[in-house]
């Protein structure tokens, strides 16, 4: 393959290639498109190479933690948009929605019984390395997972990284030539033998409707938020034109998000129905390229991608801090293996629990923290009162409403919105709980690499010590509403978020 760069192929299994078999299978986990996807260019590859169809399998089964009708009405919009895509592009498409009538277990496994080669994307966290560890386990054929998740391949990045600044260096080097290896803007799919699927396809009329399943259905679908390629292209459009141009001031004012500067692109990103490669291809433009990288700010926050603060800015968060957490999961499980979900109990509620923050967090906030486990907190909650939105706090309160009700806290007040939980609960562990959960049960964008290292962050993950060594906190970094009441102007965000409905 011309331009695909084999640091990208994580083997999950020692299985050979079996060119015997019928098709070459293309499980769509993360990375929820047909276009600029590196698993889907080197599945086709191989496809190509055995002169064997390509069958692209996208599954969504009820089981998996924080199930919704949210999440899932999401990934169903995407479904829609692929099968119009496929339809037209000629791609073996096969869509599955689980129902109670038609289950998942034991499914991919038969798939892959038929398949010469299993290519899968290497997403980094939630259940997702858990379910490529159990299918390269189980089954007899060859499961490669391609790492699609950045502009770089996050292997080349090296070692786990203590901060952000560590890590942008690494990235800055490596973007001139990852940007000739880019994935394939509209690949071309061959013609071969149509194979039947031994599952009813989700597709018209077979397509389950959201209501009807066995999910939780309080936490609602978001009203005028589509997922799917199409509408991530049209929010990608959107952002360029009106807010790109003022992001670098503007992101972090709390607003409306019809106002604020903010993207809002992190749920089509976080479903693979927008990829990272085509938000930095649009909002560099057309006529760049990589000669136009600054070398003298390499390494640098400002000025290394483009002289346009605003891009420069946006591409500093949508690469270097969205690396951060991919990078950071991807060393994490190489290291430790991967963790699937364990279960603990909050209040009287079973919660799913991916990370614990023993094991997580540096050891001069781990020992910080230890050190004010004792300390008198002012306020403690139930998670009923956090859910509710019910603290004395109406920032944070606002906040959990805008949650709640759009899947979506601004960027800013989401880290006001954890370091409050920290500090209003009877442990770190215990506010770590209720994060992971309130994060990952109404966020659209959770599940994600980037909501645990979003959360851990809040407990000093990636950041520095930070005088004076305050109650609770220790030298954790602290925020406070009242600080930010100072900083921003706030009766926007309370006007808009006192009209959602939830
Ligand atoms: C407590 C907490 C929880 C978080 N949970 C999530 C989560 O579940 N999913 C998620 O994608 N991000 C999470 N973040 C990171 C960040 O808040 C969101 O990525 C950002 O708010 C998404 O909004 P946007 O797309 O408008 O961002 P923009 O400001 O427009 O940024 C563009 C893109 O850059 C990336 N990005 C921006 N800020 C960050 C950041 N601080 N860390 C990592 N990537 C970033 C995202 O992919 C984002 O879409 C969390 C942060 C905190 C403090």
């Amino acid at each position: 393959m011309a331009t695909f760069n084999d640091a990208r192929v994580r083997p999950a299994n020692d299985h050979k290639i079996r060119p015997g078999q019928s098709y070459v299978l293309y499980w769509m986990q993360a990375y929820r498109r047909f276009n600029r996807n590196h698993a889907l260019d080197y599945a086709l590859h191989w496809a190509r190479h055995l002169k064997k169809p390509l069958i692209v399998f996208e599954g969504l089964r009820m089981d998996y933690p924080w199930a919704s009708a949210r999440h899932h009405q999401f990934m169903i919009d995407g479904i829609i948009a692929n099968t119009a895509h496929a339809t037209q592009a000629g791609i073996q498409y096969w869509p599955y929605v689980e129902t109670p009538e038609q289950p998942a277990r034991g499914l991919l496994t038969k798939l892959a019984h038929d398949a010469c080669l299993v290519v899968t994307d290497d997403y980094p966290a939630f259940i997702v390395p858990g379910q490529i560890a159990a299918l390269a386990s189980k089954s007899e054929c060859a499961v490669h997972a391609i790492d699609g998740n950045s502009l770089v391949p996050l292997k080349l990045l090296g070692l786990a990284v203590s901060a952000c600044a560590h890590l942008r260096p690494r990235i800055h080097k490596l973007v001139a030539e990852a940007w000739q290896h880019r994935a394939v803007k509209e690949p071309t799919f061959p013609t071969g033998p149509k194979i039947d699927p031994p599952f009813q396809l989700a597709i018209g009329k077979h397509l389950p409707k959201v209501a009807d399943l066995p999910i939780d259905q309080k936490v609602k679908p978001i009203d005028g938020i589509v997922g799917g390629v199409v509408a991530g292209h049209a929010a990608l459009k959107n952002f360029v034109r009106h807010k790109l141009p003022r992001y670098s001031e503007g992101r972090n004012q709390p607003d409306d998000p019809a106002v604020t500067a903010a993207s809002g692109l992190s749920a089509w990103l976080r479903y693979g129905h927008l990829s990272i490669q085509e938000v930095a291809e649009v909002v560099l433009g057309d006529g760049w390229s990589p000669e136009k990288l600054n070398a003298g700010a390499r390494g640098k926050r400002e000025g290394y991608y483009h002289d346009d603060p605003n891009v420069n800015s946006f591409l500093d968060e949508a690469i270097t801090w969205r690396d951060v957490g991919y990078h950071w999961h991807m060393m994490r499980n190489a290291e430790r293996g991967v963790r699937n979900a364990e279960w603990t109990t909050v209040d009287g509620v079973k919660v799913p629990l991916f990370h614990d923050l023993a094991s997580t967090l540096p050891a001069w906030a781990k020992a910080s923290l230890d050190a004010h486990a004792a300390d008198k907190r002012a306020f403690q909650y139930t998670l009923a009162q956090w859910e509710g939105a019910d603290t004395h706090d109406p920032l944070w309160n606002a906040a959990q409403v805008e949650l709640m009700a759009t899947g979506r806290i601004h960027n800013y007040l989401r880290m006001l919105w954890g370091k409050k939980v920290l500090e209003w609960s009877a442990t770190p562990q215990a506010a770590y709980v209720v994060l992971e959960h309130l994060n990952n049960k109404y966020a659209i964008d959770g599940r994600d690499p980037n909501s645990y290292t979003g959360i851990l962050w809040c407990f000093g993950l990636f950041d520095r010590p930070w005088p004076p060594e305050r109650k609770v906190f220790g030298n954790v970094r602290y925020m406070s509403s009242d600080n930010t009441a100072k900083k921003y102007k706030l009766a926007g965000y309370y006007e808009y978020v006192r009209k959602l409905k939830y």
